[in-house]
């Protein structure tokens, strides 16, 4: 008989109740308890809706995060929190965002703020979690009340409890050594934590325990493959058996080792890694089980069960008892019901599976695995009647698009001439200072905007009326910008709730959930639009707005637009043609907007790529590969225009070393980058390559509600201008300024728009 499992279920709730009970709580407007029993309430639910499955997960559930979760149970706190005398729940808050709550300040005066934990990408997803902290004395401190707590809940309903851990090796692999001290001095010392943990377990009667280790699908080196042998040698008695888990893609060279470890079984993404199996079936030992993960738990697309099947069937006769089957990974990353859609297409709806729909997936397998296809024919006809349907659909394809993407040859991503020879014609035509300033788009989004979108969703204003209550903030941000003085102005974005979406909606091939949130870190989640179908523009999507913003101005008005790969990469996308076909696509899509920009009179179009560095694969082997298809995208995005047209480009994020000559190449004459709390440092990859255009480094912290000193300004571009020949430098914050208040950005605008004359002055 086959068994199915679950690697651990989207905590936030249906209708995102975590989130909500969450900031009421650190808002101060519920207590602790409520909040507490708020936790135990989505537990039992969500153990409820898996029922039928043969294993559970335990622990899987977390307040805020579940490596931070993992921190607390190792109970490795950073230095600045220990002592804390409040309830282990605050401090779990502190270490996420810094504070507990409002009116939970009982300690404010001996144990107040602190600096929150370091949140970085979990793999290649986009959920963030809390980045463990070690120096080379960090001790471990075993504290099972959680997982105690939740296996007992589990227990009491019933559930067959399967504890979910994050593996030593991934754990010291994730965290950060303050000290600069070597992670793999402390596995020891985790070691005989981890040891504890599992001894509990046996205590506790459990029979098996989802250990994680995601970090055997990334390339390791040799002292972190020893430090895996190192470590499961390390359980070898245990009393309680150890499912692996591995997920997000491939062994590759660490298959080998994956195998050999002395565990009771091994779980592999079968999404990514369908090809390893064979070979790992034949190099797992005799008693091993083997999981497979048959069901994208990172997608939202119906699987193909008979074809699922045909695959399953030879390997359970092969296997028995011993193959288990389970979703790819942790469905975190995934919306909770599909029920919920009723007003998603209905034909796109029969398409479609969320995390309860998935786990109805792996049910039906094993039925069929146990009892022969026959026993769910109907439920497999219906599966296979979706799945074609979707294949032939003609709302899918469309044959202009496929036409038009053949077509595609490498002069559509050139520019006319280099660009020397086009900043000189563009010099001429914007007439820009030295040093010229302007902002990454979006201004405060106030709560009139919100108000007049809310209204017209509802129906309450019509398209008129909704049309001049936007016109009316962008003249507000017009003359705002006017008289701060800046160069190159922006419309505001007030028309965009999100820069993704607002393209999606705009773009055939493009479908929206109202309740597909997903998890990116704490309450935080974000509602990734559906690219179902060929992707084309029926009709210009900003034109309007920015022709009427130019309409206002004799400055430089910049268009602005979201670039292929950020809207792919925030995407929910087809798992039936590869990711660069979608992204090219795309890049067709908005190429036409940057053009009908340029028709309209607009002479500055600014691309964001806020989410290029995020595509990167989780192997560097395949960097080249993705960076390849990405910039020609980008290239084909923007290129196609005449030398005077200025092509900008955004990224906000603070790596760019390994990336740099890619970033170089999309040729984009201006790009703006975050630079300020790196203090320019950053700006060294630019220099040690020799970045050839002109560029804009943060000086604005807008993640703060502080100030920047004009001092404060000219001192980080004096910096910047050590790297960076003082010609080719732009003054600009690091990223948009929806999240800000126009409170903030005035000042803050004032002192930039100032330290720009200073430096100009400097100049001559
Ligand atoms: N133009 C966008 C804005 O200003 C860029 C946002 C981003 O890079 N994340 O809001
Ligand atoms: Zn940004």
């Amino acid at each position: 008989m086959v068994t199915t499992h679950n690697l651990g279920f989207p905590r936030i709730g249906a209708k995102r109740e975590l989130k909500f009970g969450l900031e009421r709580y650190w808002k101060g407007e519920s207590t602790r308890d409520e909040l507490k029993a708020l936790g135990a309430q989505l537990r039992e639910r969500h153990w409820n809706d898996q029922r039928g499955l043969d294993l559970s997960p335990v622990g899987d559930f977390a307040f805020y995060d579940q490596v931070l979760d993992m921190s607390f149970t190792l109970g490795n706190l950073p230095a600045r929190v220990q002592g804390f005398h409040g309830d282990p729940l605050d401090n779990y808050f502190r270490v996420a965002r810094g504070r507990s709550a409002t009116g939970a300040e009982e300690h404010a005066a001996c144990c107040g703020g602190v600096a929150a934990g370091e949140m970085t990408k979990w793999f290649d997803t986009n959920y963030h979690y809390i980045v463990p902290e070690f120096t080379a004395d960090t001790q471990f401190n075993l504290d099972t009340s959680r997982l105690v707590e939740q296996l007992r809940e589990a227990r009491a309903l019933g559930v067959r409890a399967k504890p979910v851990i994050v593996g030593p090796v991934t754990y010291l692999w994730l965290g950060k050594a303050k000290d600069d001290s070597d992670k793999l001095a402390l596995l020891p010392r985790i070691m005989a934590a981890y040891r504890a943990l599992l001894d509990y377990f046996r205590v506790m009667d459990v029979e098996w325990v989802q250990i994680d280790e995601p970090v055997l699908v990334t390339e390791l080196d040799p002292a972190w493959r020893e430090a895996f042998v190192r470590a499961y040698e390390g359980f070898e008695v245990r009393g309680v058996k150890l499912l692996l888990t591995t997920y997000f893609g491939q062994l590759q060279e660490n298959l080998d080792l994956a195998c050999g470890l002395p565990v009771d079984g091994l779980h592999i993404d079968a999404i990514n890694a369908r090809d390893e199996i064979a070979l790992v079936t034949e190099k797992l030992p005799a008693q091993s089980v083997l999981s497979v993960g048959a069901i994208n738990g990172r997608n939202i697309w119906k699987t193909d069960l008979n074809a699922a099947l045909d695959w399953l069937e030879p390997l359970a006769k092969q296997l028995g008892d011993r193959l288990w089957i389970a979703p790819s990974c942790s469905l975190l990353h995934m919306p909770v019901d599909l029920a919920s859609e009723e007003k998603l297409d209905a034909e796109i709806r029969s398409w479609l599976a969320f995390a309860l729909q998935k786990l109805d997936e792996v049910k039906l397998l094993a039925t069929a695995l146990n009892e022969g296809r026959s026993k769910v024919a109907d439920a497999l006809a219906a599966n296979a009647a979706a799945v074609t349907a979707r294949r032939n659909s003609p709302r899918v394809n469309n044959p202009a698009v496929k036409a038009a993407l053949a077509r595609i040859d490498a002069k559509l991503g050139n520019r006319q001439h280099a660009y020397a020879e086009r900043a000189a014609k563009q010099a001429a035509i914007l007439e820009l200072p030295a040093y010229p300033t302007t902002t990454i788009g979006s201004f405060p989004q106030t709560a009139e905007i919100r108000h007049a979108r809310s209204q017209f969703k509802i129906g309450a204003l019509d398209q008129a009326g909704y049309q001049d209550a936007m016109r009316k903030e962008i003249e507000r941000s017009v003359r705002e910008q006017e008289a701060l003085g800046l160069d190159v102005l922006v419309h505001g974005e007030a028309e965009r709730n999100d820069m993704v979406e607002y393209f999606g909606e705009q773009l055939d091939g493009y479908a929206f959930s109202r309740f597909g949130w997903v998890q990116s870190y704490g309450s935080r989640c974000v509602k990734p639009p559906i690219l179902f179908g060929d992707i084309s523009r029926p009709k210009a999507m900003t034109v309007e707005w920015i022709t009427y913003a130019q309409s206002l101005t004799n400055k430089p008005m910049k268009g602005m637009l979201t670039g292929p790969v950020t809207i792919l990469n925030w995407s929910f996308v087809r798992d039936d043609q590869p990711r660069s076909v979608s992204c090219y696509q795309l890049a067709l899509a908005i190429r036409e907007e940057v053009l009908d920009l340029e028709k309209a009179g607009v002479r500055v179009v600014q691309i964001d790529e806020a989410a290029l560095r995020e595509g990167l694969p989780l192997r560097r082997a395949q960097w080249g590969e993705y960076l390849r298809w990405a910039v020609e995208s980008f290239r084909i995005t923007a290129n196609g225009v005449r030398d005077e047209t200025q092509i900008h480009t955004h990224m906000c994020y603070s790596e760019f070393n390994d990336i740099i000559a890619s970033i170089a190449d999309m040729d984009a004459d201006v790009i703006t980058i975050e630079t300020s709390r790196s203090d320019m440092e950053l700006l060294d990859a630019f220099d040690n390559f020799r970045y050839p255009n002109e560029i804009g480094p943060g000086v604005y912290d807008i993640h703060s509600p502080n100030i920047p000193t004009e001092e404060h300004i000219v001192q980080l571009m004096q910096k910047a201008a050590e790297r960076i020949p003082a010609r080719r430098l732009w003054v600009n914050p690091d990223c948009g300024l929806k999240t800000r208040q126009w409170a903030e950005v005035v000042p803050a605008l004032t002192n930039m728009v100032a330290a720009a004359k200073t430096l100009r002055s400097q100049l001559q």
